[in-house]
């Protein structure tokens, strides 16, 4: 593991635009502004809400829950269709804004940005410059609606933090020297990566607070968490490790099934959908998956999950005949929604010359319709057994969150 230099304050600047879906909405529709609304890809009840507004927050729907939750919250709540192509078009607009400051940016999500002040002085005066004169050149640039959080900290994880604990339109700094005040006031669940499942394992390693976790030392640390444990000790502590951290990352798709396509028939329609965006993307970054996991939600809260090593691939044919066998396994319920992802990410793998000719045509047929598909528009061409399934898994915003999870490799 490389650590970047000791730490220092006023190194990074995290940018996180608020309710971003829905202040779009609200910035291209103004009628809207002021109102409650919430965006989904899909308005019936069982769509997922992605985006919330201020206004729909204040009267307790969550950014994240299901349009049926939202409208039991507050039956007259506006729910807008996701427009991702708008939202890609406004994300571009202010990814041109930061690159006028500096092109020390990082594109973490559709909404988040991480900058990187190195090289500059590092004074908070001068970050704090940055953060006013970026908040302040996309709302009179971009969008009059449009704010933002920004954080400033010695590494990204803490500039993330800082960015979260003043919301919306906020602007806080993390520094070494408040470190440990800041940590005593949070929950662990309230460190991003540490999610309900983490906090039970760490709890097992008597840590319940974020000051208990900073605290243990390296050895208890890697002792209870493996190679994660050095990197949460080095985060904790302010040193920059989200480089290796992403090496760890995952490439995923999942989809609310719309009621036609509730049978085991539709459910495979969408699973190769959802293959098809996969390996794109793992193609486009260079990767090869090692492991490949398939989710199936039910009506009524039931959920069935299988996580399988895989040969590496990032052809499509190779994925789609991986996750149909698992599909295969899965209990014959009606199926509501898929969840499908890719792990154990490898760079630049060499392939030994396959027994198996099929698979490497494979791998050039996925290439070429990859070509076609970049100069023509995203679905121009693709497998016949997707016929019929254009408005299924429309586009999707094709970038995925910063991760700071502890993952089990
Ligand atoms: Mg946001």
């Amino acid at each position: 593991m490389i650590l970047k230099d000791i730490p220092k304050n006023n190194r990074y600047l995290f940018l996180d635009m608020n309710s971003f879906f829905a202040r779009v909405e609200q910035q291209v529709q103004p009628d809207y502004r002021g109102k409650p609304i919430c965006v989904s890809p899909y308005t019936g009840d069982s769509g997922c809400v992605i985006s919330a507004s201020y206004e729909a927050k204040a009267l307790g729907i969550p950014g994240v829950c299901r349009v049926k939750q939202a409208k039991s919250i507050y039956p007259k709540i506006i729910i807008l269709p996701a427009r991702p192509h708008l939202y890609r078009f406004y994300h571009d607009q202010i990814v041109q804004r930061i690159y006028n400051f500096t092109p020390f940016i990082q594109v973490l999500s559709i909404d988040e940005f991480s900058i990187c002040l190195s090289g500059q002085d590092g004074h908070y005066q001068e970050a704090r410059k940055i953060a006013f004169g970026l908040k302040s050149a996309i709302q009179k640039e971009v969008g009059d609606w449009l704010t933002c959080s920004i954080g400033i900290g010695p590494n990204q994880f803490l500039a993330k933090i800082a960015g979260e604990l003043k919301k919306p339109d906020g602007l806080f700094e993390i520094t070494l020297e408040n470190l440990e005040e800041i940590y005593n006031k949070m929950k662990l669940t309230d460190l991003t990566g540490i999610n309900y499942r983490m906090e039970k394992r760490l709890n097992y390693a008597n840590i319940y607070t974020p000051m208990d976790f900073y605290q243990k030392s390296l050895p208890e640390l890697s002792r209870h968490l493996g190679i994660m444990g050095k990197v949460w000790y080095y985060r904790l502590r302010g040193f920059e490790i989200e480089q290796l951290a992403q090496e760890t990352k995952t490439i995923g798709h999942s989809h609310v099934l719309p009621p036609e396509l509730r049978s085991q028939k539709g459910a495979e329609k969408v699973i190769i959908k959802l293959i098809e965006k996969i390996g794109y993307r793992l193609r486009q970054g260079g990767y090869w998956a090692t492991y490949l996991s398939l989710g199936i939600g039910y009506l009524g809260h039931l959920h069935w999950h299988k996580v399988k090593k895989i040969s590496p691939c990032n052809n499509n044919r190779q994925l789609i005949k991986f996750a149909l066998d698992f599909f295969a396994q899965s209990p014959t319920q009606k199926p509501f929604s898929i969840y499908l992802t890719t792990g154990g990410l490898i760079k630049n793998h060499i392939q030994s010359i396959s027994l198996f000719d099929n698979f490497r045509k494979s791998d050039y047929l996925s290439r070429a319709m990859d070509k076609i598909n970049d100069k023509y528009g995203a679905t121009t061409i693709q497998s016949a057994a997707l016929a019929g399934t254009s408005s299924v898994a429309p586009d999707r915003i094709p970038f995925g969150r910063p991760r700071f999870e502890i993952r089990n490799m």
